[in-house]
């Protein structure tokens, strides 16, 4: 096997997977970002205003907390990399933080965005506020419905929310509207993408601003164990930019077992998930090269999980690669096994999580690991925005387990 690093190559590749496949009138806007972002975001002024924020205005380093009635229901040692404990309260924040100076250094002066579930428009939002930048906002109509307390939230932070009333009115047609904004507006406007996805450098900049949550969890887990290196790392995945800012410091360690979850929604085979790895095809969706949920014409299949940050029908180039190359294990879990984990965790910890993350929890119900291992699962965000989901499972479900 080839060393696998989780760099970049030169063309914008990793492996056969990346590239930037995109229209010619993107390219100007593309080029001058791909010129100079590595030159921005290693300059020292560039570096300190970033882990400045990091750690004055979103909290950081968030708490690795070892787990105690978890580890011992488990009878095996859990800790947990609280990014649920962000300002925003989800890993996304890292990655506005991050690319609104790399904006600001780029001299430009507005930022558009397109958001699903209104996670990553609130944290740009949220930035923009932070800087006193104009924001506007791509979501899918049906989305704009459907998640009216984060477009609340959004207009309050000062941002402008365009409904996007084409296709399915959801993530996808926001991007394209999104896509279409910054040909429009090549000079004035950075355009944040929300994971590590779309075309070559986002994927990198994305990777490089999250992969401050394996820098940490090396550091916290020293302290605790006397040793850097768990025995795994677990993350869900949606497009992958929490499970890549865990496990990207652990890549060259292959002792390090990393373990990355994907929404089975209602099952693999049912129809109706987000299982990417599972079920998709290499293909290009938002200007890159991966791996892609599609039909037999190549028409992207709509995906479905109960958890809207892991509804997206493609992943990072950057984990097509690392499938292909099998640093990284992918395995699934559907909705029931998800909202099982999350109330397990909210019984045993006092911690409500996320449903995205629960998807990660979920996977320590299929492999027993032993008393003396430590495995870390990174928390990715809390669980407030998914009350209701969380109030109709108990409803349906008497109740819920309990794990008193
Ligand atoms: C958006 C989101 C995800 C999924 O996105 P990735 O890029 O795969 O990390 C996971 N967890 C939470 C809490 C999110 O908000």
């Amino acid at each position: 096997m080839n060393k696998v690093t989780g760099e970049v190559d030169n063309n914008g590749f990793y492996g056969r997977f990346g590239g930037a496949y995109i229209p010619e009138m993107m390219y100007p806007n593309l080029k001058e970002l791909e010129n100079r972002y590595r030159e921005i975001t290693d300059s020292r002024e560039f570096r300190e205003e970033f882990t400045g924020l990091l750690r004055d205005y979103v909290g950081r380093p968030s708490p690795l907390y070892r787990a105690g009635r978890l580890s011992d229901y488990y009878n095996t040692n859990i800790f947990l990399k609280r990014e649920d404990l962000n300002h925003t309260g989800a890993h996304k924040i890292n990655n506005t933080v991050g690319q609104i100076i790399l904006a600001r250094h780029l001299g430009k002066k507005r930022i558009i965005a397109e958001t699903g579930a209104g996670q990553h428009g609130v944290a740009t939002a949220t930035v923009c506020a932070l800087t006193g930048t104009e924001c506007v906002v791509y979501m899918g109509a049906l989305d704009v419905a459907r998640q009216q307390p984060n477009v609340e939230r959004m207009k309050m932070l000062g941002a402008t929310v365009v409904p996007v009333h084409s296709g399915n009115k959801t993530l996808k047609d926001a991007t394209n509207e999104a896509l279409r904004d910054w040909i429009s507006n090549p000079c004035d406007t950075h355009y944040i993408i929300g994971s590590i996805v779309g075309p070559h450098p986002y994927p990198d900049i994305v990777t490089r601003f999250q992969s401050v949550i394996s820098e940490e969890i090396k550091a916290q887990l020293e302290q605790h164990n006397g040793n850097p290196l768990p025995d795994a790392v677990i993350a869900c995945v949606g497009g992958g930019s929490n499970a890549a800012g865990a496990f990207f410091h652990y890549l060259q360690h292959p002792e390090v077992e990393l373990i990355a979850v994907e929404a089975a929604g209602h099952g693999v085979d049912s129809g109706e998930s987000a299982a990417t790895i599972a079920l998709g095809r290499p293909g290009v969706l938002h200007g890159c090269l991966s791996v892609v949920m599609q039909d037999a014409d190549g028409q992207i299949t709509e995906p479905y999980s109960v958890s809207a940050g892991l509804d997206y029908p493609g992943i990072g180039p950057l984990f097509a690669h690392l499938h292909q190359k099998g640093r990284v294990n992918f395995q699934h879990a559907t909705d029931r096994e998800a909202m099982d984990a999350a109330f397990l965790l909210t019984q045993l910890e006092g911690i409500i999580p996320a449903l995205e993350s629960a998807h990660a929890l979920a996977f320590l119900e299929k492999r027993k690991f032993t008393p003396d291992q430590t495995v870390v699962i990174n928390l990715s965000g809390r669980g407030d925005k998914d009350m209701e989901a969380y109030l109709k499972y108990i409803k349906e479900h008497n109740g819920g387990k309990s794990h008193q």
